[in-house]
């Protein structure tokens, strides 16, 4: 196993997690459950971790990542909820967790 991607933004790394899934590929999360339990661990240890099960996969699977960042500028989407700006992506706002709207281009 390979870590693929950590943010201390959960939403974020969900939604790199639904893109690597949607793809096929088999992933898995660290440290799900840490936040509720942070006490006297250091912040970063608390952080989300994306990890690819298969090693023979995150090449790829960091392509997908890099290429759903590159298109931050062309292609996004602006929650209606709390104005935040997506990726197009992203099935949900990465901060407040708001559907995307459906007629969203891809
Ligand atoms: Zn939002």
């Amino acid at each position: 196993m390979k870590l693929l991607y950590t943010n201390e933004n959960r939403y974020l790394v969900h939604n790199i997690q639904n893109i690597v899934e949607n793809s096929g590929i088999e992933i898995m999360l660290k440290n799900e459950f840490a936040a509720g339990a942070a006490g006297d661990l250091v912040p970063h240890e608390t952080w989300l971790e994306l990890w690819v099960i298969n090693d023979a996969n995150y090449d790829k699977a960091m392509q997908i990542i890099s290429s759903s960042f590159s298109h931050e500028n062309d292609a996004i989407w602006v929650c209606s909820n709390c104005d935040e700006k997506n990726d197009a992506s992203f099935e949900f706002c990465w901060k407040c967790q708001n559907s995307a709207p459906s007629s969203r281009q891809l």
